[in-house]
């Protein structure tokens, strides 16, 4: 009987570690992308600011004769696909790239772009997650440390400004909201702000178990909100382009939530009483494929049940 508990547990060790290999070596999200079937657009946003959707997070590019610099740059997959309707929107070299956050769909084309002499810049958190072997838990996946040649060279702790094309391009961080490493980036003379996914039209998301936050991305909100005017175009990491109503009214919709949620825990309602009373109801709230609702308000829940005593000074 010993002997049989011994192989079944040997065997399964070497299961785990099959499998571990199998998934660390996997650099695409957890679920398929046919990537020759993905359309790329670009759109002039305002000013010297363009944007190029494709199948991962809006690409910012500020285009101009000293060069062009990005924000964010998607799939591996898709780099020659960008590339080439970049450079329709200017011939001119990609000279600095900056990452939104680490998610996969914002900097899996780091490497190549970096290959061709862009550098990649990012908050300090960025290099550091990427650095290591990490999991996304918002598309159920561990991903492999990337490689030197990937990792941004430029990383900054509260924010960097960049002096380029005769816009002042303001870099700056927002902490604990889509992630721990958010870094918004904000073309004054453009009136342009490329806000990552920090806001998204059908509710938030974040990276909870990557030190994001829902009240930090309600506070990273209030900052853009106090930054920008009304006429102000607004890049969200996917789907389009926004103004700033747009994302007053989702912050709106998340401080409703939050004083839903708080109100319920103050009454000593389990999360599962909760989940049940759907406090997110009421403002079109969808999630992405692996999310749910039931989701976000467990993590909501949580959050504030440890932060509760905080909440009432937010
Ligand atoms: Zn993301």
């Amino acid at each position: 009987m010993f002997e049989l508990s011994r192989l079944v547990v040997i065997v399964a060790v070497w299961a785990l570690v099959l499998w571990v290999k199998v998934v660390v070596a996997q650099r695409g999200p957890g679920f398929e992308i046919d990537f020759d079937a993905v359309e790329i657009r670009t759109q002039h946003v305002a000013g010297r600011v363009h944007m190029v959707a494709a199948e991962g997070g809006n690409i910012g590019v500020l285009a101009g004769e000293d060069g062009l610099l990005l924000v964010d740059d998607q799939f591996a997959q898709l780099t020659d696909g960008l590339r080439r309707s970049i450079a329709e929107i200017s011939p001119e070299p990609i000279r600095f790239i900056i990452n939104t956050h680490f998610h996969n769909d914002h900097t899996s084309g780091n490497e190549n772009f970096a290959a061709a002499g862009a550098t990649i810049v990012a908050h300090e958190n960025v290099r550091r997650v990427l650095s290591a072997p990490h999991f996304m838990e918002t598309v159920n996946t561990e991903f492999a440390a990337f490689p030197d040649s990937a990792l941004p060279v430029v990383t900054f702790e509260d924010s960097i400004t960049f002096h380029l094309n005769g816009e002042e391009v303001e870099v700056f961080h927002a902490p604990t909201a889509h992630t721990d490493g958010d870094a918004i980036i904000y073309f004054h003379d453009s009136e342009v702000i490329h806000i990552g996914d920090i806001f998204r039209a059908r509710g938030p998301v974040y990276d909870f178990n990557n030190g994001g936050s829902y009240q930090g991305v309600i506070r990273a909100m209030d900052s853009v909100l106090l930054r920008i005017g009304e006429t102000t175009k607004i890049i969200p990491g996917h789907g389009r382009i926004a103004s700033r109503s747009d994302l007053q009214r989702a912050r709106d919709s998340m401080v409703t939530v939050r004083e839903r949620v708080v109100e319920a825990i103050a009454e000593g309602k389990t999360l599962e009483q909760v989940i049940a009373a759907q406090p997110t109801d009421g403002f079109g709230w969808e999630m992405p494929r692996l999310l749910s609702i039931e989701k976000i308000t467990e993590w909501i829940f949580l959050e504030l049940s440890a932060s509760s005593s905080n909440v009432a000074n937010e």
